[in-house]
């Protein structure tokens, strides 16, 4: 059980936290804080936290848990906020989509990386955002990632993990290097393939025909292209290098096919669709 939960950014990530801990019953209360009080009243009113403090500070003390739910610019304003009003046995962990950044600014923020830090990611979200996207189901059957680091307290991790199973995850744990290569691959290449395309598209000079004839595929390949730009572009700065090692690869990857379809080599081109149907129906299955 947590006595009470703080969660600062009560939006689609924090919020669906918040509501699945709610309805497990396992936090006697839960506190939002975030920049805009009519976002922390709407929180409210939707029965999402019990109650908020604009003061970051302030809501923090006296937290057993404590959620960084925040874009991840903004981590490192929040980090140097809350030092110093954090109870002795308070447990803090995030969700932010890249960790070494998270870490860094939790180091810099506290001047030294907290025993009772556990960084983590749940691999859950909609191209929505704010707390009226949020929904308690969101983290159902989902991975919730933790990267410890050295000094993590054992009883802090165990909290961490056990705060996310109560919310439906399967929680796994992976170094913070490892985390962030994987997700440039899975998750950061194929958002920025979307919004290129996306983007690209969109200033064609007959744009308005190409949208109107787009169907279903072009939905399902471009949905993502409307998540929220801010926090892509926050994970851009973040993990700039794993992104880019993997957009490199990815050029080199479609060179190839542009180079299949240039010179009129079919073989080539059902040898490398084959592969890529073979590996996505054995994924999805
Ligand atoms: P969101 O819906 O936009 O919520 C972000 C919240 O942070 C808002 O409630 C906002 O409220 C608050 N906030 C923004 N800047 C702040 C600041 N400087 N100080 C205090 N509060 C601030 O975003 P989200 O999708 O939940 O994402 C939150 C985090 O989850 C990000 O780190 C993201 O990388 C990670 N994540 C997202 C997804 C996804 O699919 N969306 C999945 C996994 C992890 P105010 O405007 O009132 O300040």
């Amino acid at each position: 059980m947590i006595q009470r939960l703080c969660i600062i950014g009560v939006g689609l990530i924090g919020g669906s936290l918040a509501m699945a801990l709610h309805r497990a019953g396992y936090c006697e209360s839960v506190i939002g804080a975030s920049r805009r009080e009519e976002h922390l009243k709407q929180a409210v009113d939707l029965g999402v936290i019990d109650g908020y403090d604009l003061d970051l500070g302030a809501a923090v003390e006296g937290a057993d848990m404590v959620v960084l739910a925040v874009p991840l610019g903004a981590m490192p304003g929040v980090c140097a906020a809350i030092k110093g009003y954090l109870a002795d046995d308070a447990v803090l962990t995030d969700v932010g989509s890249a960790k070494a950044s998270v870490v860094q600014a939790v180091r810099e923020g506290f001047g030294e990386l907290p025993a009772s830090f556990v960084p983590g990611h749940p691999i859950a979200g909609t191209e929505k955002s704010g707390v009226e996207a949020a929904f308690p189901e969101l983290y159902q059957g989902r991975r919730v990632i933790l990267t410890p680091l050295e000094h993590t307290s054992e009883q802090a991790r165990h909290r961490v993990r056990a705060m996310w199973e109560t919310a439906g995850a399967i929680v796994e744990e992976m170094s913070v290097e490892h985390h962030d290569e994987v997700l440039a691959a899975t998750s950061h290449l194929p958002h920025m393939l979307a919004f290129g395309l996306v983007d690209s598209l969109a200033r064609l000079r007959e744009h308005d025909e190409i949208f109107r004839y787009a169907a279903g595929g072009f939905r399902d390949f471009t949905r993502i292209a409307s998540s929220d730009p801010v926090m892509w572009r926050d994970i851009c700065l973040a993990n700039r290098d794993a992104i880019l090692s993997m957009m490199q690869r990815y050029r080199d990857d479609l060179a190839e096919i542009e180079k299949a379809i240039r010179d009129g080599d079919g073989d080539q081109l059902l040898e490398i669709f084959q592969r890529a149907k073979d590996a996505r129906d054995r994924f999805c299955h």
